[in-house]
C-alpha cells in the first residue's frame, strides 16, 4: 500500500465516505481507512428528505431506488396523553421526487456509500484502526494507522478527515470538544419484528411518541424486513442514574409502561436482541479545521435524535467539506482558514437544529401553540424538519420562538 496520499479520512460511515468519494472524483489521491471489517449494526436510520441533494451529487439515487428502504413520506409527533398530531407529509412543503426519503439498515446503507466512494476512486481500507493523528507542530500530517494485517504504519497526507463519528479523535487529542451541558441524554434501543405499522404511505412513518408525564420520549422506524427500530430517549440522570439496579431492557420495559401508543404497536412484535445504551452523545468542536485537517459529521459535532438530523448533517459537511478541500489542494494553501472556509454556512445550518431541539425539550413549549401566533413561521419549520437548513424561512423562525422558550446562542466558531 502507499503511504503518500492527498487525503487519508479517518472512518467509512456517511460523512468519511463522501468526502472519499468526492475527493477522489475529481482526481486526488484519496485514502479511507475504517476500523470495522463490515459495516456494522448503527443506530441513526431515519434520513431527512434533503439528503436527497447530496445522494444526487454523489450519484447514488438508483441504488437507494433499488434498494429495500422504507420509503419515508412523513413524520408524526405523539403527546404525552397519547394524542397524535396530523402527520406532516414533506410533500406538502415541496411535492418532487426529493420530498420521499428513505428509512435504512445502516449496515447497508454504510456499506452503499462506501461501495460508492471506491467505485469513484478512493482506497478503501476496512479493518483498519487509525491510532493517532500525526503532526508536526500545529500542522496534521497524516495518521499512524494498524492495518488488517495488523502492521502498523504511518501514512502522510496533505489534509486529514477526521470522520471518526464519536470517537471524535481529532477534537478529543486538541481538546476542542465540548459537551451540552442541557442536552445532557442517554437512550436504550433495539430492533423488533412485526410491529404494527399503518397502511399506504404512512407505513415508513417516523413516530416520535411521548411518554405520560414527556419524561422521554420514544423513536419509531420501520425498516426493510418488517423490522422497526424502536429507541427511548430521556435525560441521562432520569434514563440511566436513577436506576442502577436494572438492566438495559427493564429500563426499556419501565418506559414502555408509560407509552400506550408505542405498546399497542409493539404488542405483536419481537425484540430481535437485547436492547442497547448510548450516552452523553450531544456535543460540539469549537474549531471545524486547523492546519491540514477538517472535521465532518459526528466528529466535528452531534445534537440530538429527535429530527433525525444526524445523517443529514454528516452528508452535509461531508460534500462542503470535500469542495472546500479540492479548492485548497488545487492552489496548494491547507491552512486552518482554507480548509475551515465551509465552517460558518454549515454552523449556520447546525445552529438552526440546535435552537429546535432546545424548543423540543422546553416542557411547556408547544410547536401547535406557537405557529397558532405565528403561522408565518409554518414554511421555516417545514423546511428545518425536511433538512432545508439555510432557506431563508429557517432564519424567520427564532426571534419569535425565543419569546416563547429559552433559546441558547449560536455557538461560536
Ligand atoms: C440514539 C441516536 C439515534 C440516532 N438516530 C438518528 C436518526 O434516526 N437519523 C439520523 O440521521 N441520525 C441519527 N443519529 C445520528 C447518526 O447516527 C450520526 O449522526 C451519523 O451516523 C453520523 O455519521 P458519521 O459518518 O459522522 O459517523 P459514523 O456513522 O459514526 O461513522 C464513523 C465511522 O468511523 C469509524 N471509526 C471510528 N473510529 C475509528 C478509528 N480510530 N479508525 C478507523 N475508523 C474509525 C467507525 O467504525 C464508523 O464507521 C442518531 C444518533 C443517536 C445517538
Amino acid at each position: 500500500m502507499d503511504k503518500r496520499f492527498d487525503v487519508v479520512v479517518i472512518g467509512g460511515g456517511p460523512a468519511g465516505s463522501t468526502v472519499a468519494a468526492l475527493v477522489a472524483e475529481q482526481g486526488f489521491r484519496t485514502l479511507l481507512l475504517e476500523r470495522e471489517p463490515t459495516p456494522a449494526f448503527k443506530v441513526g436510520e431515519s434520513l431527512m428528505p434533503a439528503t436527497y441533494w447530496t445522494f444526487k451529487r454523489l450519484g447514488v439515487l438508483d441504488r437507494l431506488g433499488a434498494s429495500a428502504f422504507v420509503r419515508k413520506h412523513s413524520v408524526q409527533f405523539f403527546g404525552g396523553s397519547g394524542k397524535a398530531s396530523a402527520p406532516f407529509y414533506f410533500s406538502e412543503n415541496d411535492p418532487r421526487d426529493c420530498s420521499v426519503t428513505w428509512q435504512v439498515l445502516r449496515s447497508e446503507f454504510d456499506r452503499l456509500l462506501l461501495d460508492n466512494a471506491r467505485d469513484k476512486g478512493a482506497e478503501i481500507v476496512q479493518g483498519a484502526m487509525v491510532l493517532d493523528v500525526l503532526f508536526d507542530g500545529e500542522r496534521a500530517t497524516g495518521v499512524r494507522a494498524r492495518l488488517p494485517d495488523k502492521q502498523v504504519v504511518e501514512i502522510e497526507a496533505s489534509v486529514t478527515v477526521d470522520a471518526s463519528g464519536q470517537s471524535a479523535l481529532i477534537a478529543r487529542r486538541l481538546r476542542v470538544k465540548a459537551t451540552e451541558p442541557t442536552l445532557k441524554k442517554a437512550s436504550v434501543f433495539t430492533h423488533f419484528r412485526g410491529g404494527v405499522r399503518d397502511d399506504g404511505i404512512d407505513e415508513g412513518a417516523t413516530l416520535i411518541l411521548h411518554t405520560q408525564n414527556k419524561d422521554s420520549w420514544f423513536w419509531y422506524i420501520p425498516l426493510p424486513d418488517d423490522r422497526v427500530s424502536v429507541g427511548v430517549v430521556g435525560d441521562l440522570d432520569y434514563l440511566l442514574q436513577s436506576r442502577k439496579g436494572l438492566d438495559d431492557d427493564e429500563i426499556f420495559a419501565e418506559e414502555l409502561a408509560k407509552c400506550l401508543p408505542m405498546q399497542e404497536r409493539l404488542a405483536p412484535a419481537r425484540q430481535l436482541f437485547p436492547a442497547k445504551v448510548t450516552k452523553d452523545f450531544s456535543y460540539r468542536a469549537d474549531r471545524i479545521a486547523g492546519d491540514g485537517w477538517v472535521l465532518v459529521g459526528d466528529a466535528f459535532g452531534f445534537l440530538d435524535p429527535v429530527y433525525s438530523s444526524g445523517v443529514l448533517l454528516a452528508l452535509q459537511s461531508g460534500e462542503m467539506a470535500a469542495d472546500t478541500i479540492c479548492a485548497a489542494l488545487r492552489d496548494g494553501d491547507t491552512s486552518a482558514d482554507r480548509l475551515g472556509a465551509f465552517g460558518p454556512e454549515f454552523t449556520r445550518g447546525m445552529e438552526a437544529v440546535r435552537k429546535l431541539v432546545y424548543a423540543f425539550y422546553t416542557r411547556d413549549f408547544s410547536f401547535a401553540r406557537f405557529l397558532k401566533a405565528h403561522p408565518h413561521c409554518k414554511q421555516g419549520i417545514v423546511d428545518i424538519l425536511s433538512g432545508n437548513l439555510t432557506a431563508d424561512s429557517v432564519g424567520e423562525v427564532f426571534q419569535p420562538m425565543g419569546e416563547m422558550c429559552e433559546l441558547p446562542e449560536d455557538m461560536e466558531l
